[in-house]
């Protein structure tokens, strides 16, 4: 028929690259927010840590996995989010550039949709843009290496920024001043000036800003009603379903804990 037959153009099909990702691995995909240190002045995000910033990406993030084959856990912290595929997901053959741009595009096109319900007061200037890159880990225990280094940078920024913004918006420090004073100094000494400075315990801090958000499924017992048909007429019963929905966590995922709570993660 008409639609079956190929024209003469056929053959430029061959030059698309083949980019298959490895039998076996985790698939991870990690986007991030385009010039966020611009567009969160812009948007006046508060600092260090703008909660409605953080939520509305936990909710995009909540987006892709639901909208999206295969995720099993996803981490973000800051303008970043990582989502890990299944190991022997053959969603789209496993290529790799239908996974990044499925993800990058979902998650855009949620941010923009999603904005009004966390910034109601704050209209939103210009269409934000993310990228996007596709990691492929081939142990278990590369992928909870990935996973505890984005942790780890999620704990560094943001000790830092904690200290740096109470130096400059309590301390009356200008920006440059605070990160003079900021240089050289260890975590210890961090924790050192915001408890004797500005009585801020750094481990009071909101879980949220210091351990980021992982996103897992979580299997939810629930009770719905439904209607059988009887001969007599029709009777509405009561079943037990399991559904899997997405839970949010602020937890450590760097320690044993985690995984050990979680085992089905990683199998
Ligand atoms: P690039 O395009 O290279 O990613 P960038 O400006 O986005 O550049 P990042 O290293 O990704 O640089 O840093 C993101 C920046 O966005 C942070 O440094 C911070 O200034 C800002 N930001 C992101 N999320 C928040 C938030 N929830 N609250 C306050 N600031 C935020
Ligand atoms: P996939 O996710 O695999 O791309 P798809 O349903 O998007 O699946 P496509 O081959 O991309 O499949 O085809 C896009 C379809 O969208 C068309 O077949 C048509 O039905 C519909 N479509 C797209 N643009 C228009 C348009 N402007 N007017 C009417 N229909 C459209
Ligand atoms: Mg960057
Ligand atoms: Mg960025
Ligand atoms: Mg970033
Ligand atoms: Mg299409």
């Amino acid at each position: 028929g008409r639609a079956m037959a190929k024209s003469k153009f056929e053959y430029v099909r061959q030059f698309e690259a083949d980019d298959t990702c490895l039998q076996n691995c985790w698939i991870v995909v990690r986007l991030d927010g385009r010039n966020f240190h611009k567009f969160a002045e812009q948007h006046y995000f508060t600092k260090p840590n703008d909660d409605r910033a953080l939520q509305l990406m936990n909710r995009c993030a909540q987006s892709v996995m639901l909208e999206l084959e295969d995720i099993t856990i996803a981490y973000g912290q800051s303008d970043e989010y990582s989502f890990v595929f299944n190991k022997k997901s053959n969603w789209f053959k496993r290529r790799a550039s239908k996974f990044m741009t499925h993800v990058v595009s979902q998650f855009a096109t949620s941010y923009v949709f999603y904005w009004k319900d966390y910034f109601s007061d704050q209209p939103l200037l210009y269409p934000p843009g993310f990228d996007g890159r596709v990691i492929l880990y081939p142990s278990n225990q590369n992928l909870r290496d990935y996973l505890s280094w984005r942790q780890a940078d999620c704990h560094i920024n943001n000790l830092y920024n904690t200290v740096f913004w109470a130096l400059a918006l309590q301390g009356g420090l200008t920006k440059v001043q605070a990160q003079e004073r900021l240089r050289g100094t260890l975590s210890a000494d961090k924790n050192e000036i915001l408890f004797s400075e500005f009585n801020i315990n750094y481990n009071n801090e909101p879980l949220m800003y210091r351990k980021g958000t992982v996103l897992v499924w979580q299997k939810v017992n629930e009770i719905a009603t439904k209607q059988i048909n009887l001969s007599e007429g029709s009777e509405d019963k009561e079943v037990k379903r399991t559904r899997s929905e997405v839970t949010l966590l602020h937890c450590d995922i760097i320690g044993q804990q985690f995984w050990k709570e979680h085992p089905e993660i990683l199998a």
